[in-house]
């Protein structure tokens, strides 16, 4: 399982692969701080890879949610959230709650 900060570095990297976006005011500019946080130049307003995700405040943590988004995404079969649950140690209805927000998130990545 990949830690919170291998996890921060691959949602970093996808969301911002087209460089910063504000998600506050719109504005592009800004630096990478520490803890692949962004500071907008504009608002001063400060972004986490996870803001704005499927993976923010998820419950049962983002490394768990992202290895169940992972797994989604790259296995050729469709997992049921039951599967998911008991291989996450995750709630069923968690699981699958979650499992909803997935496809469309991952698809581009
Ligand atoms: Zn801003």
């Amino acid at each position: 399982m990949p830690n919170n900060d291998a996890c921060k570095a691959y949602l970093s990297k996808i969301k911002w692969q087209d460089g910063f976006t504000c998600s506050k005011c719109g504005h592009t500019k800004g630096c990478e701080k520490s803890g692949y946080r962004y500071h907008c130049y504009s608002c001063q307003h400060v972004e986490s890879a996870t803001a704005n995700t499927l993976f923010h405040k998820v419950k049962f943590g983002l490394q768990k949610a992202f290895c169940v988004a992972f797994e989604m995404s790259t296995s050729s079969k469709s997992i049921s959230s039951i599967q998911m649950g008991k291989r996450f140690s995750i709630h069923q209805g968690t699981a699958w709650y979650f499992m909803q927000k997935v496809p469309k998130t991952m698809k581009s990545s």
